[in-house]
Order: C-alpha cells, then sequence, then structure tokens
C-alpha cells in the first residue's frame, strides 16, 4: 500500500506546523490565528485575507502581481531558429506550469470570475512567486538523466531524490505529488525495477507521465523513431504503464517533434494522427477509441464548455490540442490553459512546451522568464542537454 495522499487541508496544516516550528522556507503568509482557523476552514476561499493586514510583498490569488522586478537578469543572448525553439520548449513548458500553480484545482467557474491575467504567487500552494511544481521538477530529472548518460536507474534514482530531499525543486521543498507517481516512487524504494514500478490499471491514467515526458521530444538526431518510442513507452511506464499513458505520451513526444523540425501547425498534428495510426496499431488499437477525438481531429473544433480541463490523461491531451489550435500566441494559450481552472499547471506546461517550440523562446514575455526561480540552472541543464543529445 502506498501513501495515502495529503488533502490540500491536510497540506496547509503541515505547512503551518512547520512555520510556527520557524522552518526556513521562502514562502510567507500572515499567520495571525484569526486567519489560520480560515485557512483551516478554506484554504482556496479565505475572505478573511482580502481585508487582512498583510505585509506589502505579499499577493493573494485575487491579486495580480504589478512589478516583475528581478535582480539578477537571465540573458540566453541571440539566439537561431532550431535553439529558439529548443529553449522556448523547455522554458515554455516551465512557465506554464509557473502560472498555473496558484490556482490548480480552482473551478471554471472561479476562473471566469476572476480571470488570471498575469502572474501571481500564493493560492493554493502557499508558494512565493516563480515557484513551479511537480511538472517540471520531473521533468527536470529526465533532462538530468540525460546529462549523465541516460539510464532508467539514472532516471529512477533522480525521482527518489526529488521525492525524498526536495531536490529538483524551485526551492528546496517538494510540494506536490501526484498519487500514481507517489506510489511508484515508493516501489523503487523498495528496489523494484524502474520500468515494472508504474500502474497499469485503468484508473492510473492521470497526467503524471506526459507531464513530464517533453524532452524525449529533442532526441531525432540520437535514434530513429522506434528507439523514441520505446524510450517514451519506458519512461512512462516508471509511473505510469497503461497503455492509455503510454500512447498519449507518444502522441504529445511526435508532435512536439514535428514542431521543432519546423511543420506548421496542422501539419504537424496531421503527421502525428498518421504515424500513430501506421505505427502503433497493432499494439495501441484498443485505446484507439479513447483517443477518437484526437485522432480524427474533432477536439479543435469543440466549445470550450466541451473541454474539460481534469488531470485525466485524455482530458488534459485534449484540453492541450484544443488550446493550440484555437488561441494565437504564447501568452494566449498558457493563460488560456490556466483560465480553465482544473489541472491549471499541467494543462499550462504541456501546452507551454508546444507553443514555446512553435512560437520561440523570443515569443515568451520576458517578465515572466525573468521570474522563474532557478532560471540560470535550468538554463544550464538545458545548454547542457542540447549538446549531449545533438552530439
Ligand atoms: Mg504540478
Amino acid at each position: 500500500m502506498g501513501k495515502k495522499q495529503l488533502t490540500l487541508v491536510e497540506r496547509w496544516e503541515l505547512d503551518i506546523k512547520a512555520y510556527e516550528k520557524g522552518v526556513n522556507v521562502k514562502t510567507s503568509t500572515p499567520q495571525c490565528k484569526k486567519c489560520r482557523y480560515f485557512i483551516k476552514k478554506n484554504a482556496l476561499h479565505c475572505d478573511i485575507y482580502i481585508n487582512e493586514k498583510k505585509p506589502r510583498d505579499v499577493m493573494f490569488c485575487h491579486k495580480e502581481c504589478l512589478s516583475f522586478n528581478s535582480n539578477n537578469i537571465l540573458d540566453i543572448g541571440v539566439l537561431n531558429e532550431y535553439d529558439n525553439r529548443l529553449y522556448g520548449g523547455i522554458f515554455g513548458f516551465c512557465i506554464g506550469d509557473m502560472l498555473g500553480v496558484p490556482v490548480e484545482f480552482s473551478t471554471r467557474e472561479e476562473r471566469d470570475n476572476d480571470e488570471v491575467k498575469e502572474l501571481r504567487a500564493y493560492g493554493t500552494y502557499h508558494q512565493p512567486f516563480g515557484a513551479w511544481s511537480d511538472d517540471t521538477s520531473m521533468m527536470l530529472c529526465l533532462i538530468d538523466a540525460f546529462n549523465y548518460g541516460f539510464s532508467m536507474d539514472k532516471l529512477a534514482e533522480n525521482f527518489v531524490s526529488y521525492y525524498k530531499d526536495g531536490k529538483f525543486t524551485p526551492n528546496g521543498v517538494m510540494f506536490d505529488i501526484g498519487i500514481s507517481t507517489q506510489n511508484a516512487i515508493e516501489k523503487i524504494i523498495h528496489g523494484i525495477e524502474p520500468v515494472k514500478c508504474g500502474g497499469s490499471s485503468e484508473m492510473d491514467n492521470g497526467n503524471g507521465s506526459l507531464m513530464r515526458i517533453l524532452p524525449l521530444a529533442y532526441l531525432e538526431n540520437k535514434y530513429d523513431e522506434e528507439q523514441i518510442v520505446k524510450l517514451v513507452e519506458n519512461v512512462s511506464s516508471i509511473t505510469h504503464s497503461h497503455d492509455r499513458s503510454k500512447l498519449a505520451c507518444i502522441l504529445y513526444v511526435e508532435l512536439a517533434s514535428q514542431l521543432i523540425q519546423g511543420k506548421e501547425k496542422l501539419e504537424a498534428y496531421e503527421e502525428t494522427i498518421e504515424l500513430i495510426r501506421k505505427k502503433c496499431n497493432e499494439v495501441y488499437s484498443n485505446e484507439f477509441k479513447n483517443f477518437e477525438k484526437i485522432l480524427n481531429k474533432n477536439v479543435i473544433n469543440f466549445r470550450r464548455e466541451e473541454i474539460k480541463s481534469t488531470g485525466y490523461v485524455i482530458d488534459t491531451l485534449e484540453a492541450v490540442l484544443w488550446l493550440f489550435f484555437n488561441k494565437n500566441s504564447y501568452e494566449e494559450m498558457v493563460l488560456g490553459a490556466v483560465n480553465l481552472g482544473g489541472d491549471t499547471d499541467t494543462i499550462a506546461a504541456i501546452v507551454g512546451g508546444l507553443s514555446g517550440i512553435y512560437y520561440g523562446f523570443n515569443s515568451i514575455p520576458d517578465r515572466w522568464v525573468q521570474n522563474v526561480e532557478r532560471k540560470k540552472e535550468i538554463m544550464e541543464m538545458i545548454s547542457c542537454f542540447f549538446k549531449i543529445i545533438n552530439d
């Protein structure tokens, strides 16, 4: 039995206890007794905060950040077209995640009443500006594994370091993890072979492997198509080994890879569908019915009300494709994702990856880039990764 995932309220209670013990983390919130009571009761809808005295630098769910001053400006320099797609994809992913974190789990109605138009802080996880979540952490685990001569064991070891020691996190503390992922990492710790750790039941089809798979789209110079598909299947299987999750990962990696090659949106999508229908027919044909709206392209013509933005892998992928074909800039796509509510950070991250590749790094607002926690380390990791995969 894996550990039970903590509810939001339980996490806030732990958080409050940590503050009482004087824990040294960069999150801060006024903790008057009155407010604590309300946080415990209702973390996402604390009316008390609205009129409560609070430090000037602390912003809450309903507030927008007005200034984006950063003391250590990251200058990536002039990028050629290819690098623009590479840095665009990874940073685009991370920034989508960062924009979604403060409002994860909020409802569509809440977002419609209080649209996110800018980077926010605090909110759901109580994290300061620039914090990204498990999506980016686990993607960085994958990049790091490649930087150290890829093996499944190295990747598994990175997941454990993330889970136990807060490595690959924005502020040294792991503040969120999906239940399937947590169960799988517990199995790794107990010595089970990594590819056998992922849940394989129909219930294990959250978007937990889709949300970290993007780096594999950059491997076209190093591996052939068949090898990449195999790699995608293995990397997904560490935490999510049901065919639905694996096929979702294959589809996303292929689409991203087509965009990296410079294809137009629709052309990339159509080529992806063709590949799935041809190459994945033997192993995955039973799953095709679940991907029907994606494989027949109907999803791009849906109305917003028909898009479910949950953590179920099919809902997530449909939301991502709908955003990618119905919005016209990086900014529109990631904010559009966040304002669907639900699994805001993951959907914004996944569409942010595609969008960052397609429109390029230079299309991402610099005020967001400069707010990414540990941006310099991320840039160095990406640079190293790109050297290795293009060697
Ligand atoms: Mg997340």
